[in-house]
């Protein structure tokens, strides 16, 4: 092994996942995570080690050129750094240049996000905010469980974990008043999930099916999807989320390779009734990854809120795409498509201050004596994922947002 790995390491030699980085003001390369380290495979590939690999497509400042290679390319280059990583006599070896520290580089977004979809797929978190926000003896809507339920977000305000982002403001409906306010979202929350990076394109009028649908996903990150309950509830009828949702979703910088998270595949939940044709599939689809959200108050320990995991997920991410796709709609390479707040049944599971905190009902203590029931000004919320299997464990890293106050629009 070129580097010391430690035991609990998210990027074990198991995972290997990609990101774009930069030192100082350099160009933004492409690196591998190994440890607590990073391979400048940028490098690498104008050093000709990787010669299926084009050195266009490792200078563009993103990851869709070389994602568009396709998996051929791609799980041949994860073999060979595979391979470079735990050969001590590596070639590496002979260029230390090429090894960093992850606590040097500066982390960007690491694709063009073209197209961002959001799903609904959770079956506790749809159940729990159909309670809330509408009628308790009816709160999964008739479609949910034929349909997975999602909509179209917004690419443009997507963020890398660490950027800061501000309160947003909008308008909302004050409680017992028929008569509109604008101002700053006091309902602040965050969404735990998972999203996936599409890695081939499809051709526009031809669906994608659920027994192809892993050949379409590249590979996955953890993604807070912001959420400003107040405006979400005045605005989402009957078109649905606007602009409590679209100000601001956070991701992580590290795209874990979907074939490193096959071993974590199990059996989801039990779909009942069964669904159309279209949407079946064989085989286990979830994947166990444990889920945690942490809230970090400014100058205050962290507090973790919520642990969850994404085999709890109701409808899968093949289904999720072949019904995205089942009336011709195309995907393409770099697309993201979140996964949906990832609730258990227990409560300590839920994915979202809305839940935890029973629409502000109750109370979540911090380690400095405060309480929660949505999210102040300076809060720091900050989401891990990774599963665990037999000695192999494949994490996320963290994803980090930190809130700062609205900015003052009058
Ligand atoms: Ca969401």
């Amino acid at each position: 092994m070129i580097v010391q790995i430690p035991k609990d390491s998210d990027f074990s030699i198991h995972n290997l996942p990609y990101g774009i980085f930069s030192i100082g003001n350099g160009p933004k390369k492409i690196g591998v995570a190994i440890g607590d380290h990073l391979i400048d495979f940028s490098a690498c590939v104008e050093n000709g080690i990787f010669s299926n690999v084009p050195l266009q497509v490792v200078n563009t400042g993103v990851l869709n050129d070389f994602i568009a290679l396709g998996k051929k390319i791609t799980n041949e280059v994860r073999s060979k750094l595979k391979e470079l990583i735990l050969d001590n006599n590596s070639w590496l070896k002979t260029y230390p240049e090429l090894i960093l520290k992850q606590s040097e580089v500066e982390m960007h977004l690491p694709v063009h996000i073209g197209d961002y979809t959001d799903f609904y797929s959770s079956l506790e978190h749809a159940t729990n905010v159909g309670v809330m926000f509408r009628d308790p003896e009816k709160a999964l809507l008739p479609n949910w469980r034929h349909i997975p339920v999602g909509y179209h977000g917004r690419s443009s305000s997507i963020v890398i974990s660490g950027t800061e982002i501000h309160r947003p403001c909008g308008q909302t409906l004050p409680k017992d008043s028929d008569i509109p306010i604008y101002g700053e979202s006091k309902r602040l929350d965050f969404e735990l999930e998972t999203a996936f990076i599409i890695g081939k394109e499809s051709k526009l009028g031809h669906p994608v099916k659920t027994n192809e649908a892993l050949d379409y996903i590249f590979g996955m990150v953890l993604f807070n999807d912001w959420s400003a309950r107040d405006i979400q509830k005045w605005e989402y009828v009957p078109l649905g989320p606007f602009l409590g949702k679209n100000f601001a979703s956070h991701i992580s910088a590290w795209v874990v390779p979907i074939e490193a998270l096959e071993i974590f595949q199990v059996e989801g939940p039990k779909q009942d009734p069964q669904v159309l044709p279209y949407l079946q599939f064989e085989g286990n689809k979830n994947y166990d990854i444990q889920l945690e959200v942490a809230i970090k108050p400014e100058n205050c320990e962290e507090k973790i809120v919520s642990r969850s995991n994404f085999k709890f997920m109701y409808w899968n991410m093949e289904q999720q795409l072949a019904h995205h796709t089942v009336n011709g709609c195309n995907i393409k390479v770099g697309d993201l498509m979140g996964s949906g707040t990832i609730s258990g049944k227990e409560e300590s599971s839920y994915g979202s201050m809305l839940e935890l905190s029973w629409a502000g009902s109750k109370t979540i203590a911090m380690a400095d004596g405060t309480e929660r029931k949505f999210l102040n000004d300076y809060d720091t919320v900050i989401m891990r994922g990774h599963g665990e299997k037999d000695g192999v464990r494949v994490g996320f890293g963290e994803v980090i947002g930190k809130i700062l106050p609205a900015l003052k629009n009058e």
